[in-house]
């Protein structure tokens, strides 16, 4: 079955350019302009993986996960932030803060590619190892 990933980002470029190059890559992803509509797609449609742009209106990445992880159903589903905080000790912020990565933008597509199948095959791996005796 072809994991299935969660797009919360509220630019409409970043959207474009995630969606075609996981479409190009064979996925079929859920996309979320807003926190609130990641929030409920999260819900719903259940991802394997979640990418999660931390700077948003009303609602910011931080908070938006620290909400998905308040959910007992989504507490396990991987959060990776897809972001432009590029200063010293951000990262050490981003994974401070409970996500399970940190993308740099501008987005390399490449790079974007290779890092998400890794994403998932850590989520794969920790499933089956939750799963084995
Ligand atoms: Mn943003």
């Amino acid at each position: 079955m072809t994991p299935s990933i969660l797009i919360v980002e509220d630019n409409e470029d970043n959207i474009r350019l995630m969606d075609y190059l996981l479409r190009k890559a064979g996925h079929d992803p859920v996309l979320a302009r807003s926190a609130a509509e990641g929030l409920s797609l999260a819900a719903s449609a259940r991802p394997d993986l979640i990418l999660m742009d931390l700077q948003m209106p009303e609602m910011d990445g931080f908070d938006t996960l620290r909400a998905i992880r308040a959910e007992s159903e989504l507490r396990e589903v991987p959060v990776v932030a897809v972001t432009a905080l590029a200063m010293v000790g951000d990262r050490d912020r981003v994974l401070g803060a409970g996500f399970d990565g940190y993308l740099p933008k501008p987005i390399e597509p490449e790079r974007f590619t290779e890092e998400i199948e890794g994403y998932l095959r850590a989520a794969g791996a920790a499933g089956e190892r939750g799963g084995a005796t």
